[in-house]
């Protein structure tokens, strides 16, 4: 299984929108792995997890051919997650020809959303939709999806927002983004679970989960591999990803890595790739 990713900032961006702190004009100067777009990651060329705004221009400079991605994951509704509007672009006179098929998938809110505002159009757009329950295994190709309930907050009380378990050719990802810390019950869960790498969240960066139960800070996400690791979901020498970086709380680039390498996490930057 082949990562990429193609952003890897909170809902803001990093350095943020509209901010002129001093973080963000140190971020503007550096540049490079300091400029991250609203995350999303690629899996072997096929499939998206999330659907930000900035996936279209990422695409190009990484290599990706939107017209072939087969499947794209929906966590939850946020817009920097899920950029709905791109998608009626799959049609004349946005395209000339065919486009492949597509299947989004997501929380049944995010589904019935997603129906709701394309009316009848979703054919036309030749997308098909696909709505997943939390601990509902789904095979879809040569993909066993589970998805797993992130602990975060959205607007809509009937939308549960997602993680995924995601299996290919033997090979096991989560991407837990985003989500505080989870609770006992998808923690039991994940123990049946023998992963080969985990995307995580560390949106809450130095501050952490305590002043927003929503988002995982680095202690947050240095506990979870800790309990990863020790229930046997995760070997020491596997694949720890951060993602999904503010830059209220999270350091430039460097100084993350400075920071966390030590304890064997990596720290992700737009165009970042990785196979297990
Ligand atoms: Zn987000
Ligand atoms: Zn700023
Ligand atoms: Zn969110």
């Amino acid at each position: 299984m082949k990562i990429v990713f193609l952003g890897t900032a909170s809902a803001e961006g990093y350095p943020a929108s509209f901010c002129t702190c001093k973080r963000c004009i140190s971020a503007r100067r550096r540049g490079g792995r300091n400029l991250r777009a609203r995350s999303s990651i690629c899996i072997d060329l096929e499939m998206l997890v999330d659907l930000p705004p900035e996936v279209y221009l990422r695409s190009l400079e990484l290599g990706i051919k939107l017209g072939k991605i087969k499947y794209i994951l929906i966590t939850h509704s946020h817009e920097d997650h899920f950029y709905f509007y791109e998608l009626r672009l799959r049609r004349w006179p946005f395209i000339n020809g065919k486009v492949e098929r597509l299947r989004v998938m997501g929380d049944e809110s995010v589904i019935r959303f997603l129906r709701k505002h394309f009316r009848g159009e979703l054919r036309n757009l030749r997308i098909r939709t696909t709505a997943l329950k939390a601990f509902e295994e789904k095979k879809i190709g040569a993909y066993k999806l589970i998805p797993i309930p992130a602990v975060h907050a959205v607007k809509n009380r009937y939308e549960t927002p997602l993680n995924y378990i995601i299996e290919k050719e033997g090979k096991t990802l989560l991407y837990a983004c985003d989500s505080g810390p989870y609770n006992e019950k998808t923690l039991e869960f994940l123990k049946k679970i023998e992963l080969d790498a985990v995307i995580v969240e560390a949106t809450m960066g130095t501050e952490g989960s305590h002043s927003w139960p929503y988002h995982m800070g680095f202690r947050d996400v240095l506990t979870f591999r800790k309990w990863l690791i020790q229930n046997s979901v995760l070997d020491k020498n596997a694949p720890f990803v951060l993602t999904h970086f503010s830059h209220i709380t999270c350091p430039l680039h460097e100084e993350m890595v400075r920071k966390l390498k030590p304890y064997g996490v990596t720290i992700a930057y737009d165009g970042y790739k990785f196979e297990i």
